[in-house]
């Protein structure tokens, strides 16, 4: 009937039981005659085992043999789900990254998908097989084995479906579509039926893991009907077209649908700011500070320069938690160089975003938000706004109160548009 990539996360195998629920699931589209290709995470927990027994050998492991060790937990699950399919009699095949032929450039831990060899997997297909394909992984021009980033199981199943033309990518996961916010910080957070690519990446890039961001570009790049769903729901076949519940699909804006104000709320706990105070204010400078950042590899989020006063000015920008002291180390040099007063950080902040394509055509909303904070006493570090999203850093402790003050003023809970 149809061809269509599934991939279960993490919680989705956790266990040898649930390895067979979802061969269970496969069966039963099979039976109605689909096609499908399956990729699969690492055991929920597995590929933090494996991180933290690299570290234990040295602070920054080399990146080739890391990439080497963090494939092997896809390798189980492959396996171990081909075996329970197979035992259903549902013949299926399983392939690592390589055996596939998912080529990718070197950028070891982080890599990017070049290219993807269909034949293996068109063969099976063919012949009425089960393609198992593991997630997050794939291989160099040299033949070495690379990964492509926490979550990156995600953008291989976008990847295969592209590839492959597929009809439907369904991301099945712990929790039954995309929500207004993450329901473990909000349990009122509603279930979206749909959400445009648009808002996806900007809710991804802000912070909501429940996709990786890269997988959501390449959706949208190769128009990929892509869809989040429950592993844990039975497949209900008349709920839709295409099969399983439904979920929340990710489309493409539709000019006569009315756009709500606000699609969700994203957050961050992974960030930090450091300021540099006192710095001679004269041309050139953002330059001077920045570019020994970013040549130390060290990716920037927000910028603040401050209105100069007396000829200093104060410059405050955010990193990712994990980059904090070695950030701290080139900035403290760097104000050397430049004769500036101090270097202060703060790693206890995070970042909450408003998102909505509907926030194009209303004004009023920052307001809104700032004013909500300000009502329970959450004070506002950095701002950041651009057409569909506003962004806050404030402190950490504030977290969960904001994002629940902001999901129930902007009356979230509810279906709106
Ligand atoms: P998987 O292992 O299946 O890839 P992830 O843990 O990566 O699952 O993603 C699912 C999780 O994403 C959910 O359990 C939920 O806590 C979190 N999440 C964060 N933001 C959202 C959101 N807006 N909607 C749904 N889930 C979200
Ligand atoms: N197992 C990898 C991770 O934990 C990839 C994935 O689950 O998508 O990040
Ligand atoms: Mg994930």
């Amino acid at each position: 009937m149809a061809l269509i990539v599934q991939k279960f996360g993490g919680t989705s195998v956790g266990t040898v039981e649930r390895i067979e629920n979802v061969a269970e699931r496969i069966k039963k589209f099979r039976d109605r005659g689909d096609d499908v290709v399956v990729v699969v995470s690492a055991m929920s927990g597995e590929t933090n085992r494996l991180i933290e027994m690299a570290c234990q050998i040295e602070e920054k492991p080399n990146a080739r043999e890391y990439d080497v060790l963090l494939s092997t937990g896809e390798q189980v699950t492959i396996a171990l789900l081909s075996m329970a399919l197979n035992r259903r009699g549902v013949p299926a095949r399983s392939y690592t990254g390589t055996q596939v032929h998912i080529l990718t450039d070197s950028a070891h831990n982080k890599a990017r998908i070049l290219d993807i060899k269909e034949k293996n997997m068109r063969t099976d297909l063919d012949q009425g097989k089960v393609v198992v394909v593991a997630g997050f992984q794939g291989v160099d021009e040299q033949g070495d084995i690379t990964t492509l980033g926490r979550g990156g199981s995600d953008t291989t199943a976008v990847a295969l479906a592209a590839a492959l033309n597929a009809d439907e990518c369904q991301i099945y996961t712990d929790v039954d579509g995309v929500y207004t916010t993450d329901p473990r910080v909000v349990p009122e957070a509603r279930r979206l039926d749909k959400i445009t690519f648009e808002e996806m990446l900007e809710m991804a890039s802000l912070g909501s893991k429940v996709l990786q961001i890269r997988a959501v570009e390449f959706a949208g790049k190769y128009n990929v009907p892509l869809r989040v769903l429950s592993s844990f729901d039975e497949p209900d076949f008349d709920a839709d077209g295409s099969g399983g519940a439904i979920g929340t699909l990710i489309t493409y804006e539709e000019d006569e649908m009315e756009q709500a104000l606000i699609s969700g709320i994203a957050f961050n706990r992974d960030e930090a700011k450091l300021t540099i105070l006192g710095v001679p204010d004269k041309p050139g400078v953002a330059y001077s500070i920045l570019g020994p950042v970013g040549d130390a590899n060290i990716e920037i989020d927000m910028i603040i320069q401050n209105i100069s006063a007396d000829g200093t000015t104060d410059f405050t920008f955010t990193i990712h938690r994990n980059d904090f002291e070695s950030a701290k180390a080139v900035l403290t040099r760097v104000a050397n160089e430049l004769g500036a007063r101090e270097v202060v950080g703060d790693d206890k902040i995070v970042k909450i975003s408003l998102v909505g394509v509907g926030m194009r055509s209303h004004a009023g909303i920052a307001g809104k938000m700032f004013k909500t904070l300000a009502e329970e006493g959450i004070n506002i570090n950095m701002i950041s706004t651009s057409e569909i999203k506003i962004s806050v850093v404030i402190e950490e402790k504030y977290l969960e109160l904001g994002v629940r003050t902001l999901h129930s003023a902007f009356g979230l809970e509810q279906k709106q548009g």
